[in-house]
């Protein structure tokens, strides 16, 4: 499918604000691919579906993912709206006819991270925290840097302040989130 092809048919799934994002995650994960040497096809790709669920009403992501059979942990159930990134990666599959595995890995775990990630989930698991349209959050600057200078250094960092700001907002977490900080501390 073109680009311009998968843009009119995000335009009709996702609001105005989301679609900004989308495009700047897309040129953000392309110049992190240029740096890192990516694939930067394939990271615009991922960049610009990256989202493509999450207009969904939450009620429906859960009811979306049971239906096409996709595995819900207990804390997804939970909270829904993660649903997005597994349930993304779907439709980038089946109505974006994207076929390239790890494009679809790279939506698939955008939010969450995970242990051992490839280059290509680790910059659009940036791009995403990073894009410019974003609002600006602690130490935001810093983590801009690391994007294109150490990029398993800016994966834990924002990974760190997630988890920080969960703590503190008492939000729960994704188990997953957690063990992909594991894993890179430890790395
Ligand atoms: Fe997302
Ligand atoms: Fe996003």
């Amino acid at each position: 499918m073109t680009r311009e092809k998968m843009i009119s048919r995000l335009k009709t799934k996702i609001n105005e604000k989301r679609m900004e994002h989308s495009l700047g995650v897309e040129y953000t994960a392309a110049c992190m691919a240029m740096v890192h040497g990516a694939d930067i096809e394939k990271a615009r790709i991922a960049g610009l579906l990256h989202d493509c669920a999450k207009g969904l009403p939450t009620k429906e992501k859960l009811e979306k993912a049971r239906k096409h059979g996709l595995a819900v942990s207990k804390y997804e159930e939970k909270n829904p709206d993660m649903l997005h990134a597994k349930l993304g990666a779907f439709y980038a599959r089946y109505k974006y006819d994207v076929t390239d595995e790890e494009i679809l890995d790279a939506i698939c775990y955008h939010t969450t991270g995970r242990p051992n990630m490839s280059l290509l989930e680790k910059i659009i698991f940036v791009a995403d925290y990073i894009e410019p349209n974003r609002k600006t959050l602690k130490e935001m600057d810093i983590i801009r840097k690391e994007a294109f200078d150490d990029l398993d250094k800016c994966v834990i960092h924002i990974l760190k302040n997630t988890i920080d700001y969960l703590e503190t907002s008492m939000n729960e977490m994704d188990y997953m989130t957690q063990m992909t900080y594991n894993y890179y501390v430890n790395k």
